[in-house]
Formats: C-alpha cells, sequence, structure tokens
C-alpha cells in the first residue's frame, strides 16, 4: 500500500449508503469490560483484515497485516458472530463513504461527559479492537480527533509501522500512547 491509496474497491449504491447511514449509532465507541471497576476505557472496532461489505464491496481493513492474520483474534469467535461483524462493517462503511461526516460525529462525541472522568483519572479509547490505520485520510482524520480531546488518552496497536513512521512521528500528537 502506498499513502495515497486506500484498500477498498467498488462504489456504494446510493439505496445502500442511505441505509447505512440510517443505522449509525448514537454512540461511536463502546465501553470495555475493564478489571478495574474505576477505570473507564471506550473502542472503536473495525472488521479484521480481508473481507466483504453486504453490498458487495471487498475490503481489507489491515492492509499490511502478515503472519499475524494466522493468529488473529478478531478472525474468530466472538468477532465473527453476525450482529457483531456486521457492527463492525457498518463502522467501516461510515468510514469508506463519510469520512468527514464521520469525523464531526467522533470528534463532537468525544465531548460528551461520559469521556471526561470526574475523579481525576483518565477516560482512555482504544482504537481498533480489530482491523488498521487502513488509509492516509482515515490516519490523518484520527490525528485531528486525537488533537480535539486532550483529556481523553488514545490507544492503539497497528501493523502500519510506515504509515505511521512517515506521518505521526515526526509530530506526534501527546493524546496518542
Ligand atoms: S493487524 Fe490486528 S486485526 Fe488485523 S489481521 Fe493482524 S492481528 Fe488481526
Amino acid at each position: 500500500m502506498n499513502d495515497t491509496t486506500h484498500s477498498v474497491t467498488g462504489t456504494a449504491p446510493a439505496a445502500a449508503a442511505d441505509t447505512a447511514a440510517s443505522q449509525r449509532p448514537r454512540f461511536l465507541l463502546l465501553p470495555m469490560r475493564s478489571s478495574c471497576a474505576s477505570e473507564r476505557i471506550y473502542k472503536w472496532t473495525l472488521p479484521a483484515h480481508e473481507g466483504q461489505l453486504p453490498d458487495g464491496r471487498r475490503y481489507n481493513a489491515c492492509p499490511t497485516a502478515g503472519v499475524c492474520v494466522d493468529l488473529c483474534y478478531a478472525k474468530a469467535g466472538h468477532f465473527q458472530r453476525g450482529t457483531v461483524l456486521a457492527a463492525h462493517q457498518r463502522n467501516l462503511q461510515y468510514v469508506m463513504d463519510d469520512l468527514p461526516g464521520w469525523e464531526v460525529q467522533m470528534t463532537q462525541e468525544l465531548q460528551h461527559r461520559r469521556y471526561r472522568a470526574t475523579d481525576g483519572s483518565t477516560v482512555h479509547v482504544r482504537v481498533h479492537d480489530a482491523g488498521d490505520y487502513w488509509s492516509l485520510p482515515y490516519l490523518q482524520a484520527w490525528l485531528r480527533i486525537f488533537r480535539s480531546a486532550p483529556h481523553v488518552t488514545f490507544y492503539s496497536y497497528t501493523k502500519q509501522v510506515a504509515l505511521l513512521e512517515k506521518w505521526v512521528r515526526p509530530d506526534p500528537p501527546a493524546e496518542l500512547h
């Protein structure tokens, strides 16, 4: 993958895009279970690696994945259950079809009080329980989002090493760990 291409092919039918828009959740981030009751962690998830959206478009949400594909926890079990996979594919479809709209919604959502701890702790957001920074525009949207929410600590694991070396390392957002 180069820096300006992404890993999704095909064109969304307008009706399918309208349907996806009507199914968008109020909150894009889901709470994660934590062993520490006072710790608040939320997550954003895409489907892992390759697949096909309900409208027929094929995708690769982990374009630089290697041997990890064979061991990927998100390629089996709970992640592949119908409703779970469908929700993750809707997330991917949203960023594919309306990245500016998704960025606005995510930016606004992070200002909600549930992302502001009142006890001196910090709310954490895990970016990509599965999936990765699959395109440069998508990564750049996240970089703007990180900087818009200094009250949140973001963290993520990635195989997009070259992309982050070029676009993040020179000026890393303080919010990303
Ligand atoms: S990058 Fe992560 S989510 Fe993607 S295939 Fe590898 S282990 Fe799975």
